[in-house]
């Protein structure tokens, strides 16, 4: 009985002691690295330091874009970028990020250049006395975006200024003039070919441009790409590559998923000019809400 005692405590202690010993076991941590496209590579920007293998996490940190295949916005196709006027912008990749730089100065003609400039032509759709005053002026524009964009969880209404800078390199604007202030058929006659004029801080796009023989570059009412929105979204013509005719799957914003001629088949969330007078036969570039978050345009 004594024995069975003494060999029970024995076992006892072995058992807590085997145990302890369990607890006690040296727990090395190791970085373990974001894999939220399920791909098996991890993304090096966001790691956390665990001893196990936290879910979705992955050794692997070779994954620049991580996010890209999991949105359902998808990314920018970088083909995109081989469209804007290599004169006037710039565009930086850095791993997650795009950042657009330029200086404003399309490569068009327009009757708001100085007389003096080679690209200065006689207004062709301009109403001269409703041209607003000043000539085309270097500029400086720069915007960071997601490479692969977003949609917020709610839309976001556009201010004056800046919103989107075109594949000419100037900026695109929304639908008003000032504060308040939309844009009228006045003003709006005033425009160039392009659909811009000058305005306090340069020229900039209201409208679509117009189907005439001196608009080579601008899009009017085809697939053409327009340029990039503050949110990271592209926005294209009124017509879409995907079926080489005017949407008719857009949201509220002008909007939908499908491929274009630079994304090589896959589809990515992308805007169009919405195929709907404004005022008279005007058709603005981009009236309604951002579906993304606004990055500001310095
Ligand atoms: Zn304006
Ligand atoms: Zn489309």
């Amino acid at each position: 009985m004594k024995y069975l005692t003494i060999s029970i405590l024995v076992l006892l202690g072995a058992v807590v002691l085997v145990s302890s010993c369990k607890d006690d076991e040296p727990c090395i941590e190791t970085t373990w690295y974001e894999d939220a496209d399920g791909d098996g590579l991890g993304n090096p920007d966001v790691s956390q330091s665990a001893c196990d293998q936290p879910t979705d996490y992955v050794a692997d940190n070779s994954d620049p874009d991580d996010a890209s295949s999991s949105s359902p916005e998808g990314s920018t196709p970088i083909a995109a970028f081989d469209e804007f006027n290599p004169d006037a912008v710039t565009v930086s990749f850095d791993g997650n990020e795009i950042t657009i730089e330029s200086n404003g100065l399309p490569h068009h003609t327009s009757p708001y250049w100085a007389t003096s400039n080679s690209l200065y032509i006689d207004p062709v759709v301009a109403s001269v006395s409703e041209m607003s005053p000043g000539t085309i002026n270097e500029g400086s524009y720069t915007v960071t975006v997601p490479a692969s964009p977003k949609k917020a969880s709610n839309t976001s209404a556009t201010g004056l200024g800046a919103i989107g800078i075109s594949v000419s390199g100037a900026p695109i604007f929304n639908d008003e003039e000032g504060p308040n202030i939309s844009l009228s058929e006045n003003v709006a006659s005033g425009f160039d070919y392009a659909g811009g004029h000058m305005g306090p801080t340069g020229y900039h796009y209201h409208l679509e441009s117009s189907d005439v023989t001196e608009n080579t570059l601008l899009s009017h009412d085809d697939e053409k790409l327009v340029g990039i929105l503050q949110d990271g979204f592209l926005i294209y013509g009124r017509k879409c590559n995907s079926t080489g005719d005017h949407p008719t799957d857009l949201d509220a914003s002008g909007g939908h998923s499908s491929s274009t001629q630079h994304s090589d088949g896959e589809e990515f969330y992308h805007y169009h000019i919405i195929n709907e007078f404004y005022i008279g036969s005007y058709i603005l570039l981009f009236g309604v809400d951002l579906q993304g978050t606004p990055n500001t345009i310095m």
